[in-house]
């Protein structure tokens, strides 16, 4: 598919933030300023990435796609960063398809001082979406171009707000004299499964899919007594008199009310080229369902020789783009061109020529990409992280400089639960993660079902960047016996309860994801019963390492390695509690002071002690899915063991606290008691 091909999209219009404001400064006019509001990187990348809605106290902007992130990276002479992560990098290719694809950090500079000018020539471009405005005064609803943007305050973003220059009011209210009144927006939504996001169309709405009776461009009003809560709006013609109300547009007897999928991204400003057949939902702009992203994320390892050579091969081929074919045996000119941007001047000619031989191999073509795709198991990222934490510890210690990552050897203490084996301490780590794409609607546990529902970042087929973030921090690593899981694991299989929550799997799979259900069995997309375990008790540490280091249970996140033995791959039963932080060094050395003997043994033997309870008992301690229900949790409820969505990896599925401990009227815990 070519990139003309790829969308409808029209050129003349791109969003250009910095550049619209330099027009506008020369023009001389009024001056408003482009930055209406700031972000934290980690919030960007899990909260308000390209596609998502984000709530300015005045107005709600959407970031744009990548494509329009590029003018802003072009307006400096240097390269833009990049983020070192070879083994993300790798899979984030396999996800975009695209051989080129970088990772680069937020366009974002710390600043020196709060008002110093540093880093205002960065930042993430968005539009203000929706487009439709309601005025508080008089109710008028209509499109931007009907109010006055005014943003001219330097350090006051929140000030940023769109008015309706001369509002008399509503009728009636006795006041008729023209006055500047803020505009809110109108918060209504069409969004289908694809991922795909468009205006409500209030004019057809009104009319019943037909244009105005009485004007061209009818005076619409939403007339909302519940200040903008969207509950009892009602559309009003003014032109024609006609009125429907929204709620109309709700449930399931709205949906068929409303109009089919235009298939529009407008974090794009494009248009799917074909449309879109699948029917649309009515969302409200702050629904949790909006928008979910679909990220990757490595802890960094050190590299093997290995890697090096094949990283260093990558960023030579990166680097020199069609020049490397051109100069190819010409060392002289590869080294000039290769100046500042790869470090090579203290190769021998010799070495550098094998770089350049490695360099030229030919990436993959498209459908050995899909076959990549097709094969890949999320937890090929995750085993090169379980085999080093699993290594001999030469010492007490080891220190990779270049990935930062520290881990020290910690004793078991006697009184920790013997079914965990292993402890380490990890005093440094660096956490890279990397955006790949978005849902709307469902959240996606597996990009590689269904391609299709994962809408893209860029119009462009073949993007050479995508954004990630790199957190540094510090955590505990705890190994459960794998022994003593297999032969649980083996048991659990057989029972009931498993059964049923393998049922409710398979409801819940066929549900969401009916096309892929038909080639894809649900069961092999359901954790088996030892991630359960392992998940279970990562939850229970967080509570109890929040309660007892000082940390927001908010800012410790869990990876879990838990997966059974098959052909070629070791099994895996443990997992690492991290805390990350992305400005600072992150670490503050609780975590790993709570890795000591006696501390942890504490940690465990409480948490595991509190899990026994919940106060939702005995409801939460027997809750297990019965036809029809779906939901992929048993003895687990926001009371006990579920967490923030920034500490689970897994929204708050596959946890069940029977798997942990034995309770009343369950024998399935993995623990046993030791007093
Ligand atoms: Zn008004
Ligand atoms: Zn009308
Ligand atoms: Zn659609
Ligand atoms: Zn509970
Ligand atoms: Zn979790």
């Amino acid at each position: 598919m070519s990139d003309e091909t790829r969308f409808v999209y029209d050129v003349a219009h791109a969003v250009d933030p910095l550049g619209d404001l330099e027009q506008e400064a020369d023009k001389a006019t009024k001056h408003n300023r482009a930055k209406v509001g700031s972000a934290r990187p980690s919030s960007l990348l899990y909260t308000y990435g390209p596609g998502a809605i984000m709530d300015l106290p005045q107005f709600t902007i959407m970031p744009t796609g990548l494509d329009d992130w590029d003018r802003i990276w072009r307006r400096r002479e240097s390269a833009p960063p990049q983020i070192h992560a070879p083994r993300l990098r790798d899979v984030v290719r396999m996800m975009l398809r695209s051989p080129d694809v970088q990772l680069r950090p937020y366009p974002w500079q710390p600043k020196k001082y709060s008002r110093s000018a540093e880093g205002n020539d960065l930042g993430v471009p968005s539009r203000v979406f929706p487009q439709w405005l309601r005025c508080t005064g008089c109710d008028m609803l209509g499109l931007l171009a009907q109010f006055d943007y005014r943003n001219t305050h330097p350090f006051r973003t929140d000030l940023a707000v769109f008015e309706h220059a001369k509002c008399t009011g509503r009728a009636g209210s006795g006041t008729r004299k023209a006055m500047r009144r803020t505009a809110i927006p109108a918060r209504y939504l069409l969004a289908c499964v694809d991922g795909h996001l468009d205006e409500f169309p209030y004019d057809l709405w009104v009319h019943r899919g037909q244009r105005c009776s009485k004007a061209e461009l009818p005076a619409l009003k939403m007339v909302d007594r519940t200040a903008g809560k969207g509950a009892s709006a009602v559309i009003h013609c003014a032109s024609c008199d006609m009125r429907r109300p929204m709620n109309e547009a709700q449930g399931e007897a709205g949906r068929e009310k409303l109009p089919q999928c235009r298939g529009r991204h407008p974090h794009l400003d494009a248009f799917e080229p074909k449309g879109c057949r699948n029917e649309t939902r009515l969302m409200l702009v702050g629904a949790s369902n909006l928008w979910f992203p679909a990220t990757q994320s490595i802890i960094v390892m050190p590299e093997s020789q290995e890697e090096k050579a094949s990283d260093l091969a990558d960023r030579v081929r990166t680097a020199l783009g069609d020049k490397l074919a051109k100069y190819r045996h010409n060392l002289e000119m590869i080294r000039d061109l290769l100046d500042d941007r790869v470090d090579v001047t203290a190769m021998p000619d010799h070495d550098l020529e094998q770089v350049l031989q490695a360099a030229s191999a030919p990436t993959d073509s498209p459908e050995e990409q899909e076959e990549k795709l097709r094969d890949w198991d999320p937890v090929d990222l995750l085993v090169p992280e379980w085999r080093y934490l699993l290594r001999d510890i030469v010492g007490t210690r080891v220190e990779d400089p270049k990935s930062g990552l520290t881990l020290s050897t910690r004793d078991r203490g006697d009184a920790l639960q013997p079914e965990i084996t292993r402890v380490l301490a990890v005093e440094r780590l660096r956490k890279v993660n990397a955006l790949v794409g978005f849902t709307r609607i469902d959240d996606m546990d597996r990009v590689g079902d269904l391609p299709r529902r994962l809408a893209p970042l860029t119009r462009t087929s073949r993007p050479n960047w995508t954004v990630a973030t790199e957190d540094r921090g510090e955590g505990i690593f705890l190994q459960l016996d794998e022994n003593a899981v297999a032969a649980w694991e083996k048991h659990v299989l057989d029972t009931d309860l498993w059964e049923l929550h393998r049922k409710a799997h398979e409801r819940n799979f066929r549900r969401r994801f009916s096309e892929t259900a038909d080639q894809v069995h649900p069961d092999t997309r359901l954790k088996p019963p030892r991630y359960w375990l392992v998940h279970t008790l990562a939850h229970i540490l967080i509570r109890e390492l929040a309660l007892t280091c000082g940390y927001s249970a908010a800012s410790l996140s869990e990876r879990l390695y838990a997966w059974p033995a098959t052909e070629g791959r070791d099994p895996a039963a443990g997992l690492l509690i991290c805390t990350t932080a992305s400005d600072s060094d992150g670490t503050l050395g609780g975590l790993v002071q709570l890795s000591e003997p006696t501390r942890l043994q504490q940690v465990v033997g409480s948490a595991l002690r509190k899990a026994a309870r919940c106060s939702s008992d005995p409801i939460c301690s027997k809750r297990t899915p019965q036809d029809p229900e779906d939901f992929l949790h048993g003895a687990a409820c926001h009371c006990c063991v579920m967490a923030s969505e920034t500490s689970c990896e897994r929204a708050n599925r596959f946890l069940d606290r029977r798997f942990l401990l034995d309770l009343p009227g369950s024998d399935l815990g993995f623990f046993q008691t030791h007093e």
